[in-house]
């Protein structure tokens, strides 16, 4: 069987996530998307850990499900550790997740008062505290300059130590894909996520990145399998935002975000000329200094990524109307899930023709999106990039402005 999964969302006690992230509402909305299997994340705080066993009864070994909703749930959580890393962990059981918790929480102060705790430990202890529970972990958005692995170390065993043995897998993040993941050598065994680290509910924050998983039927030891890419089970197929839309893609300014190249920003010393906010270097950039390779060297279990673009999002596109929860967007998305299932199913499975009997307009898009032939104007400094119907000049971007502008 092929599952569709997203490991990597927030509850409501996050900071920053919305009041309706709690698992009704989360299952209710992932089954319109599509999703079979979802992250409960934040599952070491003792409000989201009795909320989630209030709702939750086991399914099958490992993995939960909730009354009258087809989409499961896997216990998940990300960490901080005391290098501000962010790591995901995926638990074999709820009672694994309590377990951790009991174990660990006299190292953070605030892991009942937020999703995720930021723990007193490095990553090496941090790992060791998980292998005694059972669980797996691997970095979080492994390339973004505030919280990931590689804003703080150049490569994984300077994060992991010993431990690099027992990490199978790594999160992209929006801001990468695997075309960019792969030219940096010591990744060619890990399994990539693609999940979207959903602060919100709706079909366009949840499942905007997922993964497409092989299995011979919906267990934790299937989905380890999968990530270990053992006995035939493995990830098919990785969906994400083009890396283009993500918040961090390339090189700017936290504050004005405006777009630099590398070595300007090295000039500049990471101060932006405009407006003095910090410069924060980009995922694509990071990735250049981290890569060996000019193109990317796919291992033989890596599956093909595809560029998608939320639904709500598309629909955004066609009318012109920004708001994506505008009652005309709505009636659109809705006639379009209603008559094929699920977004997942508009967006990726569904025939094009059939879509074009439906909605013309966003079959089109949806018909460019899966030949590669969206443009985007890129991402950077914290603000999302976005898909446009413009002419832009590819190298720069649209938007990227010259440094001689300032002197
Ligand atoms: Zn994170
Ligand atoms: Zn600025």
């Amino acid at each position: 069987m092929e599952i569709d999964a997203d490991f990597h969302i927030h509850s409501k006690y996050s900071g920053g996530s919305s009041a309706n992230m709690d698992l009704p509402i989360i299952a209710r909305e992932a089954e319109l998307k599509g999703l079979n299997l979802v992250g409960t994340g934040d599952a070491l705080n003792i409000k989201w850990l009795g909320h989630i066993k209030e709702n939750l009864r086991e399914y099958n070994s490992g993995i939960y499900e909730i009354d009258k909703f087809s989409t499961k749930f896997i216990i998940t959580t990300e960490v901080e550790d005391n290098r501000r890393v962010h790591h995901l962990i995926l638990f074999p059981s709820i009672s694994s997740a309590e377990d951790l918790r009991e174990r660990i929480h006299r190292y953070s102060g605030d892991i009942d008062s937020d999703g995720r705790p930021h723990l007193n430990l490095n990553a090496e202890e941090i790992v060791d505290y998980v292998r005694d529970v059972n669980a797996l972990i691997g970095p979080s958005h492994a390339f973004t300059p505030w919280t990931a692995i590689y804003k703080e170390y150049d490569s994984m065993r300077e994060c992991y130590g010993d431990n690099l043995r027992y990490i199978k897998f790594l999160e992209l993040g929006l801001s990468a894909d695997t075309y960019m993941a792969d030219r940096i050598p010591e990744l060619q065994d890990l399994t990539f996520m693609s999940n979207s680290d959903a602060h919100s509910p709706w079909p366009h924050r949840l499942g905007r990145e997922f993964n497409r998983i092989s299995i011979r039927d919906l267990k934790f030891d299937e989905i380890s399998s999968a990530i270990k890419h053992e006995n035939g089970r493995k990830f098919v197929l990785n969906v994400g935002l083009n890396p283009r839309e993500g918040k961090y893609h390339l090189t700017a300014c936290s504050r004005c975000y405006i777009k630099f190249r590398l070595a300007d920003a090295i000039r500049l010393r990471w101060t932006c000329p405009e407006c003095n906010g910090r410069i924060k270097k980009g995922v694509m950039d990071r990735i250049n200094e981290l890569s060996a390779w000019k193109n990317p060297h796919h291992p033989w279990h890596r599956p093909r990524y595809m560029h998608i673009i939320p639904l709500a999002e598309i629909i955004s596109l066609v009318t012109g109307i920004s708001s994506l929860q505008s009652r005309r967007i709505e009636d659109r998305w809705n006639n379009l899930v209603r008559r094929f299932g699920t977004e997942i199913n508009v967006l990726i499975d569904a025939d094009i023709s059939e879509i074009r009997e439906i909605d013309m307009e966003v079959a089109n898009i949806i018909d460019r999106l899966r030949r590669g032939r969206v443009r985007y104007i890129a991402g950077g400094g914290g603000k999302y990039g976005r898909p446009t119907l413009q002419q832009v000049d590819d190298n720069f971007w649209g938007v990227q402005r010259s440094l001689s502008e300032f002197q």
